[in-house]
């Protein structure tokens, strides 16, 4: 048994790992949507399956996933206010088991990674460079190597989405057939 209190509807740990799991999507959430774009390469993009058919990657479906429940959450005032009612509740151990369970799966790489696929807005290049954050309460660092343009997380989300709409897109128009080469 713990020496905690219950906190609403959650026992002790459960609401330790909530907690955690709220802190981390801060910064999970924008490295699944970069990761996705990172790890995909241009071979699984372009090969649409008919598990994926939009190629969308599994770790930009749990970043969706996590932000819709963390949407959710917003529906009470506070997360102690979540635990207190039965749903929020149910919620909050969802919420915390896709952030778990997706952190298992993707680790946060703690290397810098140059983003493939992604174009700089101001010089064209392909040369942006994603730094993770790399200890608890620390930032995402984007910025392009060519001409030192730096983005917020909010512009490289933007980015990020008008090339998976991009390739979508090309997918549809693609209509199943495997497009090789224009690498
Ligand atoms: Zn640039």
């Amino acid at each position: 048994m713990s020496d905690h209190e219950n906190v609403g509807y959650l026992t002790w740990d459960e609401w330790r790992r909530f907690r955690t799991a709220v802190d981390k999507s801060l910064i999970v959430v924008p490295w699944f949507r970069v990761a996705g774009s990172i790890k995909g390469g241009a071979e699984e993009v372009r090969a649409p399956s008919s598990d994926h058919p939009l190629g969308l990657n599994p770790t930009w479906l749990a970043a969706e996933e996590i932000s819709r429940l963390s949407h959710e959450l917003r529906y009470w005032a506070d997360l102690e206010d979540a635990a207190n009612d039965t749903y929020g509740a149910d919620i909050a151990r969802l919420f915390t088991r896709e952030v778990e369970t997706a952190l298992a799966r993707w680790p946060i790489e703690d290397k810098p990674h140059k983003v493939r696929h992604v174009r700089c807005q101001v010089c064209a290049g392909e040369t942006i460079r994603y730094r993770p954050p790399e200890f608890e309460g620390d930032r995402v660092h984007i910025a392009c190597t060519e001409c030192a343009h730096e983005y917020t997380e909010d512009e490289f989300k933007t980015l990020i989405e008008l090339v998976t709409a991009e390739i979508q897109r090309t997918e549809k128009a693609i209509g199943g057939t495997r497009r090789m080469g224009a690498a």
